[in-house]
Formats: C-alpha cells, sequence, structure tokens
C-alpha cells in the first residue's frame, strides 16, 4: 500500500523532475498576509510573487502545504464528521508557475500525475471548467481526449458575477482567477451525482484537484485587474488523494486517520469504531496541535479563540463518548508517530504542544459536565426545538461553551439555538460591562465576532513568523 507519505513524496517528485523547486510549508499562521486568519492554500506563502511585488529565483515551485480552514472565508469545521472529504487541518499538495508555463502545461501535468504516476484510470476522472473558459474546456477535450460526457462547465452563482466554484479566490481581495476541478468518482455504491448536477452534493464524485488560472486581482471594490503575468497555482487534498489510492472511500480511512482513530478509541474507551466523535477528535487533535506548533495559543479572541473553539468542541466529543479523563492532550504522541517525520517541528515541540492542550483540557474539564447538565435539562424541558438564547448564553458566560459548541450540540439532536437571543444577551452583558465602566471604549464585542475579523492583537507574531519564514525560505 502506497502510505499517505509515500504519495507526498511522490507528488514532490514527479514536480522536482519538472523543474519545480520544492519549497518547504510555510506556517499556519500566515506571515505577511493580516487579512488572512490561518493559512488556506498552498498559494498563500506565493500571494506576493503572484502579484508580482515579491520576486524568487525560481518561475516554478511545487509544496505539500499545511492548511487549516476553520474560520473566514474557508471554514469547513461543520463539515467535520458529516462528509468523507473534509477536515479542519489538511495537507494541500501543489504546483505553481510564476509566469511560466499555463493552461495547457498545468493540465498535463495533473493528468499525467494522475493516470501516469498514480495509475488512476481515466473513465474514473471528471472535469469541471469556468463556463467563460473555453481554452481550458478545449484543451480537455481536444488535447487530453476527456470524454464530453465527464466535462462540465460551471457558471456564476445567481446574480454574482465571478462567484462560482469554478471562480477561484483567495479572499474578497486578491489573487484570482477561472479554475478548472478535476474529481474522482467512488463508485455508484456511493449517493452523489456527477459535479454540476443538482445531486452534486453527496460524496460519490469527489473533488481531488483544483487548477486555478491566476489571471487577475480582485480590489477592494470589485473590480479585476489583470495580473502582470498569468499563472498557475494549483492544489490538491492530499488526503483525499490518498483515500483514492488506498482504496477507501472515507478520508478518515486512510492510514493516518486509522492511526489516530485507534488511539482516539483507545484512549476515550469508545467501543464503536465508527462513532463520529471519534473522527472529529482525531480530525481536531491535528489542526489544535499543528496550530500550537506554529505559535497559536488558546485565547479568548483572535485566532486563539478559533483554535480554543476547536479544543472544546473535541473535548466535548471526548465527554460525548462517555470518558472521563485526560485523553485530548495524550493524542500529540500519536500524531507525532504518524506525522512527526514529515513535520519535524512536530516532533520538536510534542512535549509543549501536550502541556498547552493539558492546561487547557483541564480547564475546560471543570465547568464541562455542569454545562452539559444545565443543556440537558433546558433541552428536556423544551417546547419548540429551539434552545434559547439565554441558555445560550448562560453556557457561554458562565461555562466556557463557545457558541458554535452549544450549535454543534444542537444540530447532533435536530435543534436550533436562539442566535439572536444569544447576541441579545451578549449585547445586554455588554451594556452591564459599559455602564460599570469596565470598557474604555466601549466597543468590545464577542469574543465569537471577534475571532471572525482579522486579528489585530497578532503583531508580535506576525512579527515572529515573518522571521521563522525567512528561516524556513
Ligand atoms: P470542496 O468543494 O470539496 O469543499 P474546495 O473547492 O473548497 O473543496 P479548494 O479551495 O479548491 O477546495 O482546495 C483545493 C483542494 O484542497 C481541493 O480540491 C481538495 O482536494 C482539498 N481540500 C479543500 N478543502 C479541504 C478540506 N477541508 N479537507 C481536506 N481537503 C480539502
Ligand atoms: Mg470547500
Ligand atoms: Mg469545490
Ligand atoms: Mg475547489
Amino acid at each position: 500500500m502506497k502510505t499517505t507519505a509515500d504519495i507526498r513524496q511522490a507528488f514532490l517528485d514527479f514536480f522536482a523532475e519538472r523543474e519545480h523547486r520544492v519549497v518547504a510549508s510555510s506556517s499556519l499562521v500566515p506571515a505577511n498576509d493580516p487579512t488572512l486568519l490561518f493559512t488556506n492554500a498552498g498559494m498563500n506563502q506565493f500571494k506576493d510573487v503572484f502579484l508580482g511585488s515579491e520576486k524568487r529565483a525560481y518561475t516554478r515551485a511545487a509544496s505539500s502545504q499545511r492548511c487549516v480552514r476553520a474560520g473566514g472565508k474557508h471554514n469547513d469545521l461543520e463539515n467535520v464528521g458529516y462528509t468523507a472529504r473534509h477536515h479542519t487541518f489538511f495537507e494541500m499538495l501543489g504546483n505553481f508557475s510564476f509566469g511560466d508555463y499555463f493552461k495547457k502545461e498545468a493540465i498535463e501535468f495533473a493528468w499525467g500525475f494522475l493516470t501516469g504516476t498514480c495509475g488512476l484510470p481515466p473513465e474514473k476522472l471528471w472535469v469541471t471548467v469556468y463556463a467563460d473558459d473555453d481554452e481550458a474546456a478545449e484543451i480537455w477535450l481536444n488535447h487530453i481526449g476527456v470524454e464530453p460526457e465527464r466535462l462540465s462547465r460551471i457558471g456564476d452563482k445567481p446574480g454574482k458575477r465571478y462567484e462560482s466554484d469554478n471562480f477561484w479566490a483567495m479572499g474578497e481581495t486578491g489573487p484570482c482567477g477561472p479554475c478548472t476541478e478535476i474529481f474522482y468518482d467512488h463508485g455508484p455504491e456511493i449517493p452523489g451525482g456527477p459535479p454540476g448536477t443538482p445531486e452534486e452534493d453527496g460524496d460519490r464524485y469527489i473533488e481531488v484537484w483544483n487548477l486555478v488560472f491566476m489571471q487577475f486581482d480582485r480590489s477592494a471594490d470589485g473590480t479585476l485587474h489583470p495580473l502582470p503575468a498569468p499563472c498557475v497555482d494549483t492544489g490538491m487534498g492530499l488526503e483525499r488523494l490518498a483515500a483514492i489510492l488506498q482504496g477507501v472511500h472515507s478520508n478518515y480511512q486512510i492510514d493516518v486517520f486509522e492511526h489516530l482513530i485507534t488511539a482516539a478509541a483507545r484512549l476515550t474507551g469508545a467501543t464503536d469504531r465508527d462513532a463520529p466523535s471519534l473522527k472529529v477528535i482525531a480530525d481536531h487533535i491535528r489542526a489544535c496541535a499543528f496550530l500550537i506548533a506554529d505559535g497559536v495559543l488558546p485565547a479568548n479572541d483572535g485566532r486563539g479563540y478559533v483554535l480554543r473553539r476547536i479544543i472544546r468542541r473535541a473535548i466535548r466529543h471526548g465527554y460525548k463518548l462517555g470518558c472521563e479523563d485526560l485523553f485530548f492532550c495524550k493524542m500529540v504522541g500519536p500524531l507525532a508517530e504518524v506525522m512527526g517525520e514529515a513535520y519535524p517541528e512536530l516532533a520538536r515541540q510534542r512535549d509543549d504542544v501536550a502541556a498547552v492542550l493539558e492546561r487547557e483540557e483541564r480547564r475546560f474539564g471543570e465547568t464541562l459536565d455542569q454545562g452539559m447538565k444545565l443543556l440537558e435539562q433546558a433541552i428536556a424541558g423544551l417546547e419548540d426545538a429551539v434552545i434559547p438564547g439565554s441558555v445560550a448564553f448562560k453556557l457561554y458566560d458562565t461555562f466556557g461553551f463557545p457558541i458554535d459548541l452549544t450549535r454543534d450540540i444542537a444540530r447532533e439532536r435536530e435543534l436550533e439555538v436562539d442566535e439572536a437571543g444569544f447576541e441579545q444577551a451578549m449585547e445586554a452583558q455588554r451594556e452591564r460591562a459599559r455602564a460599570a465602566g469596565q470598557f474604555g471604549g466601549g466597543d468590545a464585542m464577542p469574543a465569537d465576532l471577534a475571532a471572525e475579523l482579522p486579528a489585530t492583537d497578532f503583531l508580535g507574531y506576525t512579527q515572529h513568523f515573518a522571521e521563522r519564514a525567512e528561516l524556513l525560505a
């Protein structure tokens, strides 16, 4: 069997052989981009190269980039445990052209790697192009020879120019352009339709690789400015490719996750290996450990609050499995076993990372049980399917339940949370605090909202990571 580590290496080798410079993954805390919560794609560290404001000694690069999508524009937190293909933390394999090759070579490379190196049968692969991108369609159909029924054109979302699954953008502003995506058909046993059809939401056809043809820089007013030289940015989920090559449907069945789920089952005492909570824990330990290793600490705002929310969700899933002991911090060891070789910075810091998690786990452990009892009582007394805002607020304020944690529990029980009521309770508390003169400027906001905003309090870290990125470069 090809391990995930082998696949990562095969990818980097393939592109090294094609004159790409293999570049190390950058930190999860973006070094040069205050608009970005966490590194969410391989291209982030090359943003200024794409924009033309930074020059490198090479025009082709390849990397396996650690990414977190748990806040900001790309947020997959709510998908974890529900789809076979989403993680909060994942590795994105990518090849990049900085004004070097463009659509034709990019498509040839991708096709060559998947059908050649990886040996995937062409008839299992489906492709999409942006509706207006005749050039890409032509390359697929006439040059590569993809069957027309396996190619679809994806247009804009209704009434929204340049908003499409096939128009990639890093954020509200910055580099963007049309893209072409490659999907893998996991077979008719799994529900779901091909890309571009109304049934596509299933997990049968899984998006594997996205090739972005970066042609524009979008400014704050939405206008597109052509980039000085068109570039290519591609991203392929390592775990998704590993699932295909290891002959399993779900990312959670690949070697790395098998190892983590086994550990999570042992540490929590869970008997049902298929329990979604084990997947969530296995997912969350990767995000949390790598964020901490990259210098983020649990906090009540900004990046640190996103981390705290993920940690607390994981701990609550352990509680749900009936675990009463510390378990989450003990997942760092098994994680380092399976990923420490590729990420020596994780292996090196494993004890420190575990210590940070242990502190947070003990701290939340003091209020989790009481909070859950309060919530259970409230749920038992519900007359409709809505958890009152006042309850969500009490959980937040007294028991340290981030609102999305309460939402996560509500969703499991097919309930909703009265978010407006929660906001009102928050606002009332702010009023009280203001009256008591606690907040000088009167501009405190719910930590939850603050977490969605670009962090303003991380200048120290920015400095730290800029230096670090230099060391890694
Ligand atoms: P999806 O539509 O499945 O949510 P995406 O279109 O949001 O994926 P891209 O932004 O195109 O993803 O990222 C490039 C590639 O990274 C994807 O094709 C996929 O293989 C992988 N990827 C994206 N998000 C995740 C995730 N949350 N977990 C694991 N892999 C992911
Ligand atoms: Mg997505
Ligand atoms: Mg997609
Ligand atoms: Mg995509």
